[in-house]
């Protein structure tokens, strides 16, 4: 037992484990290597200094922050252009902001992903809501994916046949039980709906995914991508805000939206943000890498206990998230719990399954974070239903991603495992 109540026997595990996991965090080592060398050049290409600190309040006119923060994030996504602000509340809000720039009455959206992230029901209109798009005459569909993968038949057909204004893809995978979308595929399907119907524009969910592959939606013909800076990009210092990438044109129309026709882009204070932002894009590779290795190490040693993981230890990943499908609810509550007992705040709180808005099951988190609802923090949740999968993701650093690990496999250990 060390100080944090941690038996040998799962110190053991746990490193054992560990030894196993290096030629991948090698792998996750280079591209943070990369990845850092792209900010860092980034930074000092747009000369950023301290007056970059400085906020606005008000209109927010001529916020030098807040411009080169943009810059910023058009080199590191490789992007022709970028809205990043605070004023977007979470990545839903981003994406919400998205779909009304683009869509206009009678337009077609169409999701080849499946049903979408749960809490745009109510803005596409899946779920009534006088304020959703289908409230203003937007069309939508959807095709579901083939064993993880695009239906590229279907896809082809329905494009052929109907005139889709956007087509959107979601990479991560929610609260569902597929695996989440590679660059790879995501790649291969953009060039086809290119092929098929070349003024369809394609807009991609792109949460939890950015900096896990050497290369981002918008390098591999997305024409528009969306992600919230409570997850990856936000480097965990990023109090809040989301940002939305790619071509310039569709980029204005955002900035329309978010504001006001007329203003866009030119406004938007921000308050005193730009330097957590310039901090949280600067941390973001290392943060991502040790998201990363928390989710490789996870997955050998739920693996070594027997349990069924997905990915796979050294599988190609598209996100941060690491599921165990533990096939029972006491395991997902007790994994989930320890994993809150591991955090660095609200430690002591014991987290219970509870109806969350806009859930049909009770849903249990763990997530003991700095900033509230980051999950690019440690953190852990998963609806308590078939077949009881715990959903985690994030650590501010690998080592206090390994402890929470290890007070989390502790919770399930008791058990007699
Ligand atoms: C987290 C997430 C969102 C929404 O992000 P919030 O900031 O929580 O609103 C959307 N889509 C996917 C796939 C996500 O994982």
């Amino acid at each position: 037992m060390n100080e944090l109540g941690i038996s040998e026997e799962v110190v053991r595990l746990v490193n054992e484990a560990e030894a196993e996991c290096y030629e991948e965090f090698l792998k996750i080592d280079k591209r943070c290597d990369n990845n850092s060398l792209k900010v860092l050049s980034s930074f000092q290409r747009n000369e950023v200094t301290e007056s970059c600190f400085n906020e606005t309040t008000g209109y927010g006119y001529n916020d030098l922050g807040r411009d080169t923060i943009e810059k910023i994030f058009i080199d590191v996504l490789g992007s022709e252009d970028a809205l990043v602000r605070n004023q977007f509340i979470s990545g839903s809000h981003a994406l919400t902001v998205c779909f009304f720039a683009l869509l206009r009455p009678n337009d077609l959206l169409l999701s080849i992903s499946g049903t979408p992230y749960d809490t745009l029901h109510e803005v596409i209109g899946i779920k009534e809501n006088p304020s959703s798009l289908k409230s203003f005459g937007i069309r939508y569909d959807e095709i579901d994916l083939v064993d993880n993968d695009f239906n590229y038949e279907a896809i082809k057909e329905y494009l052929t046949n109907n005139n889709v204004k956007v087509v959107e893809i979601q990479r991560s995978k929610g609260y569902s039980t597929r695996k989440s979308l590679t660059i790879d595929k995501v790649e291969k399907v953009i060039k086809m709906i290119k092929e098929v119907s070349p003024n369809t524009i394609v807009m991609v969910d792109n949460c939890y995914c950015e900096f896990v592959s050497d290369k981002e939606p918008v390098q591999v013909g997305a024409d528009i991508m969306v992600g919230s800076l409570i997850k990856n990009l936000g480097g965990g210092i990023a109090p809040n805000g989301a940002y939305i990438a790619g071509r310039h044109d569709l980029i204005e129309l955002c900035g329309e939206r978010l504001t006001l026709p007329g203003e866009g882009r030119e406004v938007g204070p921000s308050l005193g943000v730009n330097k957590q932002l310039l901090q949280g894009i600067y941390m973001a590779p290392s943060v991502v890498a040790s998201s990363l290795k928390t989710a490789v190490l996870t997955s050998k040693v739920l693996e070594k206990m027997g349990y069924e993981v997905e990915p796979r230890y050294n599988e190609v990943r598209a996100d941060i998230v690491e599921n165990i499908i533990f096939r029972n609810p006491e395991d997902l509550i007790e994994f989930t719990r320890g994993i809150q007992e591991g955090s660095a705040i609200d430690s002591n709180a014991t987290v219970e399954p509870w109806d969350m808005p806009g859930y049909t099951d009770k849903v249990i988190m763990a997530s003991g974070s700095f900033t509230q609802g980051s999950s690019i923090e440690l953190s852990c949740d998963g609806p308590l239903r078939e077949p009881y999968i715990a959903y985690m993701q994030g650590a501010l650093t690998y080592p206090y991603g390994k402890l929470g690990l290890m007070k989390a496999v502790q919770k399930i250990m008791k058990g007699g495992k």
